[in-house]
């Protein structure tokens, strides 16, 4: 059996390179998405290995691909998840051609090197790796790249569950949600492995009202109705769930060196709620733990009149809405309506996943992190809950553990890069992570 050190990295490096360069050639910009040609591509190079693969189109031109490397069957498989779609690119604004997929200044640049082109083609090179290496597996490694996760995944993950639930019989899935981050936590590398996903539920909220004149304004103006509502919402701050800041701290007061057993003893003594108190105050000022510690609602439509002089009949708002796992959406609801005190306004859910999360005392977060401390022995690993959502929700409501982890040390500049402009991951930041993947399932199917 080859060791991991012995592996030949620079060469492994090289060969992802020019996979990932060309998987980024293939435009499969979501809407409309064209995946089936990612999908062909990959099972182009599955088969060249001689890995088991199969393609499953789930509309037109948009496909799904499983690729299968058999264990001994002592535990159950584990899902290697990454979807083929990216989100568009305003070309204008880049340095490069976003579909040129190029090796420039020590990057790979191109749309989806990191979200999420990236993470496939480390899991693909680790499961060839595997193989070649003829490594006894306990479980079989199965790769999943999907369709359509940047529009939500219907005709993606979602459509794998409901038509080939069979195939995904697996314990664990490693999927993108978290990165790991160049000086992340005050200037330290830290890794923020995603256990959980917060549920998005989108919300029409609208006012019906008088129409009229503009000249003689009313009381009934539904304008003013809908905005005196979303002032009240503005104005009203969502309590800290107080639970998860608890499993939070509790978390880094078992690793904590320092802080350790002042730690623990604030979590169980009764200064705990004080201590919350004062922790309010930095939560809600920095955005990231907000929104990680709260229900949070963001208002990002508003339709309302057309012409200077009309005062309309309607008025709307679209919220929305993020919520922390173990919140009911009809109590959401009714707790709207209760902060907005107005019965003149009507919510309508539009749309509405439920959050969802995975325990952190497993076996396989275990190989995570060790496999990070060992190849970055001065990182923090921080897991998080993802204000986003990511396709690991409807493998997690199928019972299966997923966490959500491109396991590189991202520069800002490159975290700020996915979704954005310019879109890249250095040499050094891909070779990470194609140890990282390889090595984490290497250890996870063999011990
Ligand atoms: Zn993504």
């Amino acid at each position: 059996m080859e060791t991991v050190s012995s592996l030949n990295w620079d060469q492994i490096v090289e060969e992802a390179t020019q996979i990932l360069c060309e998987y980024v050639r293939i435009d499969t910009t979501n809407p409309p998405g064209n995946e089936l040609a990612g999908a062909e591509y990959l099972r182009g190079i599955c088969k060249k290995e001689g890995l088991e693969v199969e393609i499953f189109p789930s509309a037109n031109n948009r496909a799904n691909l499983l690729a299968r490397l058999k264990g001994d069957g002592t535990k159950k498989p584990i899902i290697l998840l990454s979807h083929i779609d990216v989100v568009g690119a305003e070309k204008e604004e880049w340095s490069v051609e976003p579909f040129a997929g190029i090796v420039k200044d020590g990057s790979i640049w191109g749309r989806g090197t990191v979200d999420c082109k990236g993470l496939g083609v480390m899991e693909l090179m680790s499961m060839i790796l595997l193989k070649k290496n003829q490594i006894k597996l306990k479980r079989d490694v199965i790769l999943l790249a999907v369709a359509d996760e940047e529009t939500g995944g219907e005709v993606g993950a979602g459509w794998m569950i409901r038509n080939h639930p069979d195939k995904l019989r697996a314990e664990f899935v490693l999927n993108e949600g978290g990165v790991g981050m160049k000086g992340g936590v005050a200037g330290r590398d830290s890794f923020a492995p995603c256990f959980g996903e917060k549920g998005p539920c989108w919300i029409k909220v609208a006012a019906e009202g008088m129409p009229g004149h503009g000249s003689m304004p009313s009381k009934d103006n539904a304008n003013d109705i809908l905005i005196n509502a979303l002032g009240r919402l503005q104005r009203y701050q969502f309590p800290l769930m107080g639970k998860w800041v608890k499993e939070a701290l509790l978390y880094f007061a078992r690793r904590a060196s320092i802080f350790r057993s002042f730690l623990l003893r604030m979590l169980a003594s009764p200064l705990l709620s004080v201590f919350l108190f004062l922790l309010k105050g930095v939560v809600t000022k920095n955005k990231r733990f907000n929104a990680m510690l709260r229900n949070t609602v963001a208002l990002t439509n508003l339709k309302a009149g057309f012409k200077e002089n009309v005062i309309p009949s309607r008025s709307e708002a679209v919220l929305d809405c993020r919520l922390i796992p173990g919140t009911s959406t009809p109590r959401f609801i009714s707790d709207l309506q209760k902060i907005i005190n107005d019965q003149r306004i009507k919510i309508e859910v539009i749309k509405n996943y439920d959050a969802s999360q995975s325990p952190l005392d497993t076996e396989f977060f275990e190989v995570i992190e060790k496999t990070i401390r060992k190849n970055s022995p001065q990182a923090m690993v921080m897991p998080i809950l993802a204000p986003g959502f990511t396709d690991s929700r409807w493998l997690r409501e199928q019972g299966l553990i997923a966490y959500g982890l491109i396991p590189c040390l991202l520069s800002s500049e490159e975290v700020d890069s996915i979704h954005g402009r310019d879109e890249k991951i250095s040499l050094e930041s891909f070779k990470l992570g194609l140890k990282n993947v390889y090595e984490i399932c290497l250890e996870i199917c063999t011990r």
